[in-house]
C-alpha cells in the first residue's frame, strides 16, 4: 500500500472501532501516523545505499520493531499530545475556524487513556503488516515477503491479492474521505463501510480477477 493508504487504513480503523466517539479524533490521528510508521526502514535510503539495500522493508517491518514503534508513538503523543498541537497550530496558521477546539485536544491525557493510545498504535503498525502481505508485486516486480520474526527468523510470508500501487483501494479511500467529511456525525457507519467496500475489492481483485 502507499503511504496515504496505510494512513487511511489506520485512520478508518480507529473510527470504525468507536474510539473516537470515546476519545475524540487525536485517536485516529495516532492510529493513522502508526499505520504508515514501519515504512521508516525506507529512510536508510538518506543514510547509505546499503543501509537501503540491507534495511528497506525488513527492519521496520516485523511483529518487534511494530511493538517498539507503536509503543513509542502512543507514548509520545500521550504525554506531548504532539498530533493535536501540530493540528492546533497548523489551524491557526490557515485561519481555521474552529482551530481553538483542537486546542481542547492538546492536553496531556491521563494513565489509563495513555495505554489505549499505546495499543491502538501497536495494532495500527501490524495493520501496516497485514497490508503489505496483501499488497505485494507489480507487473514486473515480483511479491515480497514479510518476515514477521525478523531477527529471529528470515521467514517470509505473503498472501498477494491486489498488486502495489494498484488504483482501485486509493479511490475506495478518497470516496470515503469526503465521505466522511460529508456525513461527519454518521462517521463510524462512514468508516465501517469503507473498510468492507475495501476488503470485498481486495477479495474480488485478488480471486476474481
Ligand atoms: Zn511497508
Amino acid at each position: 500500500m502507499t503511504t496515504f493508504e496505510h494512513v487511511m487504513l489506520g485512520m478508518n480503523g480507529a473510527i470504525a472501532a468507536g474510539l473516537t466517539r470515546r476519545c475524540g479524533w487525536p485517536v485516529a490521528a495516532v492510529a493513522g501516523l502508526a499505520a504508515a510508521a514501519p515504512d521508516w526502514d525506507g529512510l536508510t535510503l538518506l543514510f547509505s545505499s546499503s543501509a537501503f539495500a540491507a534495511g528497506h522493508r525488513l527492519w521496520g517491518h516485523n511483529v518487534l520493531a511494530c511493538v517498539l514503534v507503536g509503543t513509542l508513538i502512543g507514548l509520545i503523543d500521550c504525554r506531548w499530545a504532539v498530533l493535536p498541537r501540530m493540528a492546533y497550530w497548523l489551524g491557526q496558521m490557515l485561519r481555521i475556524e474552529g482551530a481553538a477546539s483542537l486546542a481542547q485536544n492538546s492536553r496531556p491525557v491521563d494513565g489509563r487513556r495513555c495505554s489505549l493510545w499505546i495499543l491502538v498504535a501497536i495494532i495500527a503498525t501490524f495493520s501496516h503488516l497485514l497490508a503489505d502481505m496483501l499488497v505485494s508485486g507489480t507487473a514486473t516486480l515480483a511479491d515480497w515477503e514479510v518476515s514477521l520474526f525478523w531477527p529471529w527468523s528470515r521467514r517470509g510470508w505473503v498472501f498477494p491479492l491486489v498488486p502495489w500501487g494498484d488504483p482501485g483501494m486509493t479511490i475506495v479511500f478518497v470516496v470515503g474521505l469526503f465521505a466522511l467529511v460529508r456525513w461527519r456525525p454518521h462517521a463510524q457507519r462512514v468508516s465501517l463501510l469503507t473498510l468492507l467496500t475495501l476488503a470485498a475489492y481486495m477479495l474480488i481483485r485478488g480471486f476474481l480477477c
